[in-house]
């Protein structure tokens, strides 16, 4: 597989990272940011205006799911993009390919060529944040799965999903949120942290096992932010973990981890990503 890492800037494909909030978008090495537009056609607009002309190829990472053709099929932030071909939009009017997929698998593509996940070919990527996001990568095939959308035994919360007991209400920042009355920054009540390292451990492990994962990168504000949650996380993972091992790690890019993936889509085979 040949990646176009150290090649010139102009050569380098532009990269996009369309999410809930906030798009960026990274040509050469100029990365710039502006809120995203609810409005799909105004989103179009303003990114055809923030990617200069001539890039040969352009990689997209898209905070919902994506048919393989590029077409937008469900986005729970940005509903109005639903059903909009949005790889041919794009690249008809920019005059380039356009590869796009979701923004956990661009997540885990950043981490497995430039962060944490380096030198492993089985592995994934969770991001902790206002949901739960997850990817995978066995061997050439990289996918998202719904690993926040797990179902947790004795969990009777509803989730957003429609289904009740998943993990994402133990762990996802917006459904705690909104049981808690505060945001988890404003949180700093050790038993329940030591129950959210709990809870996430839980997850983390089913997520390894059900693919026979040998790493797992953990990502979003969250994790990213607790470091006094890391001690009882690896702690309740090694008493869980007592069949397969498993390293997790902090995901090492950050917020750009999506980006990063992103300008790499264009130079992955065809078939390597799973929708
Ligand atoms: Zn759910």
């Amino acid at each position: 597989m040949s990646i176009s890492l150290g090649v010139s800037a102009e050569a380098r494909p532009a990269a996009l990272d369309i999410g809930g909030t906030w798009t960026r978008v990274r040509y050469g090495d100029a990365t710039t940011r502006f809120p995203t537009e609810p409005d799909y056609d105004r989103q179009l607009a303003a990114l055809i205006a923030a990617v200069p002309p001539g890039a040969p190829a352009i990689g997209v990472s898209f905070g919902g799911r994506v048919t393989p053709a590029g077409e937008v099929r469900v986005a729970l932030n940005l509903r109005g993009y639903e059903g909009r071909p949005l790889a041919a939009d794009l690249s008809t009017a920019l005059g380039a390919p356009v590869r796009i997929a979701h923004d956990a698998t661009c997540g885990l593509l950043g981490e497995c060529y430039t962060g944490a996940l380096r030198g492993h070919d089985r592995c994934g990527y969770l991001t902790l944040s206002t949901g739960v996001g997850a990817a995978l990568r066995l061997g050439g095939v990289w996918l998202t799965t719904e690993a926040g959308h797990q179902l947790v035994a004795g969990n009777d919360h509803p989730c957003d999903c429609g289904q009740t007991g998943c993990l994402q209400t133990l762990t996802g920042g917006g459904a705690l949120h909104r049981r808690l009355g505060r945001p988890l920054s404003d949180v700093h009540d050790e038993h329940f942290w030591r129950a959210y390292a709990e809870s996430m451990a839980l997850g983390v492990a089913n997520f390894a096992l059900s693919a026979g994962l040998e790493a797992v990168a953990l990502g979003g504000a969250i994790p990213l932010s607790r470091a006094e949650l890391w001690p009882s996380l690896r702690g309740a993972l090694a008493r869980i973990l007592t069949y397969q091992r498993v390293t997790v790690l902090p995901a090492e890019l950050g917020e750009t981890a999506p980006l990063t993936g992103a300008a790499l889509l264009p130079s992955l085979p065809p078939d390597a990503i799973l929708h």
